[in-house]
């Protein structure tokens, strides 16, 4: 994928896949109820957006656009800025994770 500046934060980064909601919740609703889990699962699919891996604004702009050319200027250079960010994957994991257990 091609890396985007954020036009909240400046992050220059790959645009990472942000999904609202909570799995824990999801999770508990399927367990609870088939049907709610059903229409919690369609709702967070749907509101899947490729957003900012540092603060999940769907800010983005591409670095090649004048507005990112703009932005990225303040962050050089870029190659400390896109320091390895962990598999996005495991980031979501990480995150549902960590919700499921702040939630009493
Ligand atoms: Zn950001």
């Amino acid at each position: 994928m091609i890396e985007k500046v954020c036009r909240d934060c400046g992050t220059v980064a790959e645009p990472v896949t942000i999904t609202k909601g909570s799995l824990g919740t999801e999770i508990l609703l399927w367990l609870c109820l088939l049907l709610p889990g059903m229409f919690y699962t369609a709702w967070r699919h749907g509101s899947r957006y490729d957003g900012c891996p540092k603060c999940s604004s769907a800010n983005l702009v591409p670095l090649d656009s004048p507005i990112g050319r703009e932005l990225s200027k303040n962050h050089l250079p870029a190659s400390v800025q896109t320091a390895r960010a962990p598999r996005a994957g495991a980031v979501a994991f990480g995150r549902s994770l960590g919700r499921l257990f702040a939630k009493k």
